[in-house]
């Protein structure tokens, strides 16, 4: 049988299962002891007095938009290069998501064209740790005082990373974090707010639980939303947060193994880890073909799907989304790099339990194609 290599994957250990059966066994399956214990560890981890469990990544920025406080017809300046959830979650606000080039060299927000794109409407800097490398937060902060303007950290891809030995998600107003299936670590689906701020922690709590009455439950103080993470899914984000280390482990091997083999061939470029990156920690192996490269990507990643190698191509950016485009009058060209990403840029098999040989044999096929 011909071999198949996935574009990601991971194992379930018997705790994951021993919890999850914990919440079965006493009946806890909506609200209960997991989901506090889950963001009392998660935000310990991540250096956060608080932390907010939601239902996703997708949910976790929009809680932390409405306890920034954006509103409609505000604007919010955003990484171009990312997850459409960091564009959505603007719009959930009736704000417009305005989209802020990257650096080629490393696919991250490039901190140097923000200051151009405020205006009197801007209210907030989404800034995204993409592939789990760090933002050069220092200028975004300096940015975001000067104009009075929240920030919010997108650290879906960037579980323990850290910042000039900052962990991600405590340096900003607000970290925000997924635990999709193919993050760093996972609930199958779910997310996390994190914040050092006291008022914002409540704010978020609220809205995430329908804004319930304090003295009268069903008097509700605003319009909030249901984004509660069910205590089997927090059950097993504890389980997986209790062997983060290990998967770490396991990413710092691929990294090094991709890294090893692909290094020197004309036409590879593996994005550059910035020295403020104290700790930078793969999301998953992401690269970019130049014209240095003998085939373009889509040529390559067919040849490597020929031979059962599954990729991911790098995200459609924020400026060519037609919706966005149509409703918020963002044009196709205004992120180049990321226009440049989006063609020539995508990610390898990078499961945790990808087998060396496995590796070995992926860059054995980049390597032929590129004869
Ligand atoms: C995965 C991801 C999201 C969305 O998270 P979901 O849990 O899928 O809603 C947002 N931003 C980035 C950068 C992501 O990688």
């Amino acid at each position: 049988m011909k071999k198949k290599i996935p574009v990601f994957s991971i194992e379930i250990s018997d705790l994951e299962k021993k919890y999850i059966n914990e919440c079965l066994d006493t009946s806890w399956i909506g609200q209960g002891g997991y989901v506090d214990k889950f963001e009392e560890e998660f935000s310990n981890y991540v250096n956060c007095k608080h932390g907010i469990t939601t239902t996703s990544g997708t949910t976790a920025l929009h809680l932390a938009l409405v306890a920034s406080g954006v509103k409609k017809d505000d604007e919010v300046l955003v990484s171009s290069s990312t997850n459409m959830a960091c564009a959505f979650s603007i719009a959930y606000c009736n704000a417009k998501p305005v989209p802020i080039d990257v650096r080629k060299d490393n696919w991250v927000i490039d901190p140097t064209l923000i200051e151009k794109k405020i205006n009197k409407n801007t209210k907030a800097i989404m800034v995204v740790h993409l592939f789990g490398h760090t933002v050069d937060m220092d200028l975004v902060i300096k940015i975001a005082k000067k104009y009075n303007l929240k920030v919010i950290e997108d650290c879906a891809e960037a579980h323990g990373v850290e910042y000039k030995g900052k962990k991600v998600g405590s340096i900003g107003d607000f970290g925000c974090f997924s635990f999709f299936s193919n993050k760093t670590i996972t609930c199958g689906e779910g997310g996390m707010v994190t914040t050092n701020n006291d008022e914002m922690a409540s704010a978020a709590r609220s809205f995430k639980n329908l804004c319930y009455g304090k003295k009268n439950k069903f008097l509700h103080e605003d319009i909030g939303f249901n984004y509660r993470l069910p205590n089997i899914s927090a059950a097993m984000g504890y389980a997986q947060l209790e062997q983060i280390e290990d998967i770490i482990t396991q990413k710092e091997r691929i990294y090094k193994r991709y890294l090893n083999n692909l290094k020197n061939i004309n036409g590879i470029n593996i994005p550059k880890i910035e020295k403020h990156n104290s700790k930078f920690i793969m999301w998953v192996f992401n690269i970019y073909l130049d014209q240095n490269f003998k085939i373009s990507r889509n040529e390559l990643t067919q040849k490597l799907r020929d031979n059962g190698i599954d990729t991911r191509d790098a995200f459609v950016p924020i400026n060519m989304q037609k919706p966005i485009q149509e409703q918020f009058n963002v044009s196709e060209d205004s992120c180049p790099n990321a226009n440049y990403i989006m063609e020539n840029g995508f990610y390898l098999p990078s499961g945790n339990n990808i087998l060396d040989s496995d590796i070995d044999f992926v860059c054995d096929k980049i390597i032929e194609a590129n004869k």
